[in-house]
């Protein structure tokens, strides 16, 4: 079957009729329509908004592009450190802004062009179940086509959560979209929620002079990484002027003019906070309505469908991959589950399950997060008995000779077998260390293994080896 493009702008396409309907045009979506065009199954993807989804428009690319402003801009605030002047240091927001919305236009035209090298059918419109086998598609609420085949993925996504009796009205409270591309720098923030979303535009507007302030309802920031984790990053957060609260609840948001101001109890005596602008980070709920699932066996739990190892929900035909197939709410789990669906639809015989175990989660916040696997806490939470190695920045020649002293690596192993259970990293460009974890784990290498690796010198990477010799009372480096 040719590429064809089905836009608002008029009909390009000859058939109606496919061997895979994808709605939703995300990592999920896309990446798994991809996949099945290269592996023979005429396909069509369903999009209502923009290809690439929230990741490459509205998540983790632009954030990463307002990122590294804020890191250049930081580093050229300690240029003295390095023997270096930079005077009359300043900058545009709007340009800032516009940066990381042209490079999250480059990526979605890079997707565009896949889908078509790929000869994937894409459709803008909404996409909607009409029983078995058949999908409408729908433009300002009119239906402009019905859609055969025998396999339909739900890769829908996820929206931001809110809390109750509280809703974002877009201009004093906020949720990631605007946070992304405010008109002007908030002299106060709020954000509620310290998971991965809260902690990035923590690192962002810090960064640019605004007072912020993160409110947490759990005892710690980064709920879902290893403590000892969580308790540097807060320290570091704390060090460069961020207030933290956790085990405190938002109860209400009190709109003013130009500013709100937050009824905030927990272990201490309830107290009001007026701020300029609120950022509600508090996770995501699924994106499960208006697709027509209602009529069908797909079950949904907790704004989730339910699915099982091969993605395939309770209604034969029909599968579900991605943000509203559940956590952890991740691209690379998005693309790893749609490339697995449309294997084993293809019936290739190599597919295996997703192992949530081996899926890395990273925080590029300042300082950065990434993690893989079991926490320390978790593995003895199982009963086992394990072995811990430890190792800071402050060790490793590279970090020193960067000016990056701030963080560790640690590594928790089997006592017993040597299989390493989990990863934890904080610091400087740790999220891009990680996957050496992640290979490690994939292979089921044991610490045997990883002493015997050669890490190049000199590079932060090292500070993984020196972490796992650590574990066994084998470290060699200073
Ligand atoms: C601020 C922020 C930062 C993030 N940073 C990272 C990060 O650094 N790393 C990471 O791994 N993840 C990150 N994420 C999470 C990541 O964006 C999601 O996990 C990922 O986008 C999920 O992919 P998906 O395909 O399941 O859904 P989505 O990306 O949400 O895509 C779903 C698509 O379906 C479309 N759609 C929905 N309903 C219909 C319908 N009925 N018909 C047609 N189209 C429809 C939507 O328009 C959307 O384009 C971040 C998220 C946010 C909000």
């Amino acid at each position: 079957m040719p590429h064809a493009y089905w836009g608002k702008e008029g009909l390009a396409v000859v058939n109606t009729s496919f061997d895979l309907i994808v709605i939703g045009g995300g990592p999920g979506g896309y990446v798994a329509a991809i996949r099945a065009a290269q592996l023979g199954i005429a396909t069509a993807v369903i999009e209502q908004e923009h290809l690439g989804g929230v990741c490459l428009n509205w998540g983790c690319i632009p954030t990463k592009a307002l990122l590294r402003s804020a890191e250049v801009y930081r580093q050229l605030g300690h240029a003295s450190a390095y023997g270096l002047s930079a005077s009359a240091v300043g900058f545009d927001l709007s340009r800032i802004i516009d940066r990381s919305r042209s490079v999250a236009g480059r990526l979605q035209a890079g997707v565009k062009h896949l889908l078509k090298k790929n000869e994937v059918t894409v459709i803008d419109g909404h996409g909607s179940l009409q029983g078995p086998k058949r999908v409408r598609v729908s433009r300002e609420g009119k239906s402009v086509a019905d859609l055969t085949a025998p396999h339909i993925l739900v890769a829908t996504g996820a929206r931001p959560k809110k809390l109750p009796g509280i809703d974002f009205d877009g201009s004093l409270i906020w949720t990631y979209k605007q946070a992304m591309v405010p008109k002007k720098l908030p002299k106060s923030l709020l954000i509620v929620g310290a998971g991965a979303i809260g902690i990035e535009f923590a690192g962002f507007y810090n960064a640019f002079g605004v007072d912020v302030t993160i409110v947490e309802t759990l005892d710690r920031i980064l709920p879902a990484e290893d403590e000892e984790i969580s308790v540097f990053a807060r320290k570091a957060l704390e060090k460069q002027g961020l207030r933290v609260t956790t085990g405190a609840v938002v109860q209400a948001l009190k709109k003013g003019a130009d500013n709100v101001t937050a009824t905030i109890s927990g272990a201490q005596k309830p107290f009001k906070l007026t701020v300029d602008r609120v950022i509600l980070a508090v996770g995501v709920v699924g994106n499960v309505e208006g697709i027509g699932i209602e009529g069908t066996r797909v079950r949904v739990e907790k704004s989730q469908i339910v699915v099982d190892e091969w993605l395939r929900t309770d209604e034969p035909g029909v599968y579900a991959v991605g943000d509203v197939a559940g956590p952890p709410w991740l691209a690379h789990k998005a693309s790893h589950e749609g490339v697995i669906c449309v294997e084993k639809i293809a019936g290739l015989r190599e597919v295996r399950p997703l192992d949530k175990r081996r899926i890395p989660s990273c925080v590029y916040g300042h300082p950065q997060v990434a993690s893989l696997g079991l926490t320390e806490g978790e593995a003895r939470d199982k009963g086992r008995k394990v072995r811990v190695g430890r190792f800071p920045f402050a060790g490793n020649g590279k970090a020193i000779a960067l000016g990056e002293e701030e963080g560790f690596v640690k590594t928790v192993f089997d006592a017993e077998t040597g299989a390493l259970l989990g990863a934890h990293m904080v610091g400087s460009e740790v999220t891009e260390l990680i996957h050496g974890f992640s290979i490690a784990k994939t292979l089921e290498t044991t610490e045997v293994e990883m002493a015997h690796t050669i890490f190049p010198h000199p590079t932060l990477s090292e500070m993984m080896h020196e972490s796992v010799l650590e574990a066994y009372g084998r470290v060699v480096h200073f």
